[in-house]
């Protein structure tokens, strides 16, 4: 089979959205194109395109994956809807969000940023990549919901760091007696990494609730997203019998 009845590499992977039985309709193409552009960092993050490629030559992702800032920002500013699904399979997640790229862009871009915004379009539109590339952050989550903590002591073992390769010795330590050295009592457990108060909490549900990073949870793990709720429910519960109590204090 020739190259050209094949498809181009794009073609091949999303397919040709202008064919009647397109794995993607150029529908949903646009329409995640659309989500990109109208969120109002769009036009701060990308002004224009030189294809000097400086970005791509300080970026560190570009050093070690098959990703390039130039390209990401190149499919942007030319509208190429299929290459910026491409892009979303894969590539976008390679980015470290350093911001060097904003840094030394002539034309004031940040690759960067624009990178974050097809992330959380991805994850909106519920791609694959999104929910391959969060999965592992669901204890992250979990802890965060639960503690108030991103990462606590007892999550640094062997079994959730097996990237570290051997320096992973250096945190098998006894971390609970370590612990119990430092002279805060609040820093005296390897469950937390410091005491978050229970307003603080359910203050930060409040937020995560009004910025719809709840639902976009939902949309992403649905059963992490029940897990979770099923917590804030009884932190939510137990703030208001903070307060009932705190009224008959007073009352007394
Ligand atoms: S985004 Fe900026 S640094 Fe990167 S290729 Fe375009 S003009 Fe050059
Ligand atoms: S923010 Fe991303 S694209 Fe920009 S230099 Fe850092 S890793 Fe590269």
């Amino acid at each position: 089979m020739s190259h050209a009845a094949e498809g181009t590499r794009v073609q091949k992977h999303i397919g040709d959205p202008v064919r009647d039985n397109a794995p993607v309709a150029r529908t949903k193409l646009e329409e995640i194109f659309a989500d990109i552009q109208s969120d109002l960092r769009f036009d701060h993050e990308l002004n224009g395109c030189l294809n000097c490629g400086i970005c791509t030559a300080t970026c560190p992702a570009a050093h070690y994956y098959d990703f390039s800032p130039r390209e990401i920002v190149q499919l942007l500013w030319t509208e190429n809807l299929e290459g910026i699904y491409d892009a979303m399979q894969e590539k976008i997640w390679a980015c470290a969000q350093c911001y060097t790229c904003a840094a030394r862009c002539p034309f004031g871009n940040s690759p960067g940023g624009l990178v974050m915004l097809m992330r959380e379009t991805a994850i909106k539109h519920q791609m694959k990549s999104a929910k391959d590339v969060l999965r592992p952050f669901s204890r992250v989550m979990l802890k965060l919901i639960s503690t108030g903590n991103q990462l606590s002591p007892d999550m640094i073992n062997k079994d959730h760091f097996a990237d570290w390769g051997p320096n992973i010795s250096k945190v098998d330590a006894p971390l609970k007696l370590l612990r119990k050295a430092i002279p805060m009592p609040t820093l005296n457990t390897t469950a937390t990494a410091w005491e978050v108060n229970l307003k603080t909490s359910v203050e930060l549900y409040t937020i995560w609730e009004m910025t719809g990073v709840l639902k976009q949870l939902e949309g992403i793990d649905e059963n992490l997203y029940d897990v979770i709720s099923d917590i804030m429910d009884e932190k939510r519960e137990d703030w208001k019998d903070f307060l009932a109590d705190q009224e008959e204090d007073k009352d007394e």
